[in-house]
């Protein structure tokens, strides 16, 4: 049995799979385009509830894939969005080796706003606590000249880092305690860390990675490969980006060039499904210092099966969704209003899959549901969406791998096009 290694530095991509029967089409777009170490077993703490999966459960449907093709190369397993050492122990029971750490829990989102006395006031109280352990932060990084971007070296004033250590202090001192519980939790095994911050609610300023990697390290975080920061414009799931390409191209390049003084590590792209439209940036800013997240866009493909060859499953799903969006959609970050989902018009068979599939509404009210699909939506005759949806995939399983293969491939190739 073929079993998970970490990935090192190499440039990487991540296929989650939430219904665990999308490993060979995944694979098969891997041939074809070279460059890139996969991650075939992933998935989030939420994902897991969500589709009521087991860690053993995500990692055995990789490995049986994976060895009925004959796959013999290197591939990483990430723990997604770890936020508890609770949640690092059941992956590492399961065999996983990439640790996805997630403090959101502790990084304070207020700071952007705050005015300078509420920095100050929150400043002290995380120096009474033991976030810095005694370690004045001050010494650490004022006065100093970091080299990390091309041109005048970065430099915190005393306004910044005080910014930053409110918004990250207690983030990173959560990182160190989750790094430990991962190097205990992994004994002797080889493991690798990423950090992810990308699901908190203000950018990440180019010194306030600075700032969290520099910490990283002096704090001793073993093994960390990647850090997903908050980028500027909107990572929204399962659609193309949006915002200003030219400024997200140039804030990347700094991310890029901290990262590599900093670790060197990777920059994780979450949420990095369908970014077609600066992908060939992506690819050609990072280098081999990328890793790109995708999971919801391999779940969406499942969908267009189910739509093409059972029509009536479909459309059942699709009224359904319809009915849980106001309320699936608040875990979420994505613009389409419930307003823009009442508009939709009903699917009555497969010519119209376009609005669902292909569309920016459809895609997000189909994305920011499978939860209740696949856990609570029954259809007709009394029957789980779940199993039909199952049964649906394993009767068309070439067209699924198929519709995988060239979606996949359309991903990875326009990452190597620039
Ligand atoms: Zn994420």
């Amino acid at each position: 049995m073929t079993t998970p290694s970490p990935l090192g530095l190499h440039r990487s991509f991540g296929f989650g799979d939430r219904l665990g029967l999308a490993t060979p089409g995944h694979l098969a777009a891997l041939r074809h385009v070279p460059g890139f170490a996969p991650i075939f077993a992933q998935q989030s703490i939420r994902e897991m509830a969500r589709t009521q999966r087991t860690p053993e459960e995500v990692m055995q449907a990789a490995q049986n894939a994976l060895s009925s093709a004959g796959f013999t190369g290197t591939w990483g397993a990430d723990g997604d969005h770890l936020k508890t050492p609770a949640d690092v122990q059941r992956v590492a029971a399961a065999g996983f080796c990439f640790f996805t750490i997630d403090p959101s829990a502790f990084v304070n989102n207020a700071a952007d706003t705050m005015t300078e006395i509420e920095v100050q006031d929150e400043v002290e109280r995380i120096c009474a606590d033991s976030t810095f352990a005694g370690v004045e932060f001050r010494d650490v990084y004022l006065g100093h000249e970091f080299p990390a971007t091309e041109g005048a070296p970065l430099k915190f004033t005393s306004g910044d880092l005080d910014r930053a250590v409110v918004k990250y202090g207690r983030a990173v001192a959560h990182c160190e305690h989750m790094g430990k519980a991962i190097a205990s939790a992994c004994g002797s095994r080889a493991f690798e860390i990423e950090v992810s911050v990308d699901e908190t609610d203000s950018p990440t300023r180019l010194l306030e990675h600075l700032f969290f990697g520099l910490e990283l390290r002096r704090r001793g975080v073993p093994n960390v490969v990647s850090l997903a920061p908050r980028f500027i414009g909107d990572f929204e799931k399962g659609i193309d980006y949006r915002g200003d390409h030219a400024a997200f191209e140039s804030q990347l390049r700094r991310h890029v060039a901290i990262a590599r003084y900093c670790g060197p590590y990777k920059i994780s792209i979450h949420s990095g499904s369908d970014k077609f439209s600066i992908y060939p940036a992506i690819g050609r800013v990072c280098g081999d210092l990328l890793h790109v997240k995708t999971a919801g866009t391999s779940y969406l493909e499942a969908l267009r099966v189910v739509a093409r060859c059972e029509p009536s499953l479909f459309r059942e799903i699709a009224h359904y969704c319809r009915g849980r969006f106001a309320i699936d959609r608040a875990s979420y970050h994505i613009s389409s209003t419930d307003a823009a989902v009442a508009a939709l018009p009903p699917f009555t068979g497969s010519t119209e899959e376009v609005p669902y599939l292909d569309e920016v509404v459809g895609r997000q009210l189909l994305h920011v549901t499978f939860g209740s699909v696949l856990t609570a939506g029954i259809d007709s005759l009394g029957r789980r969406f779940k199993e039909g949806i199952l049964e649906c995939l394993q009767r068309n399983d070439s067209l699924h791998q198929q519709l995988l293969e060239s979606h996949f491939t359309h991903h990875l190739s326009l990452l190597n096009a620039g």
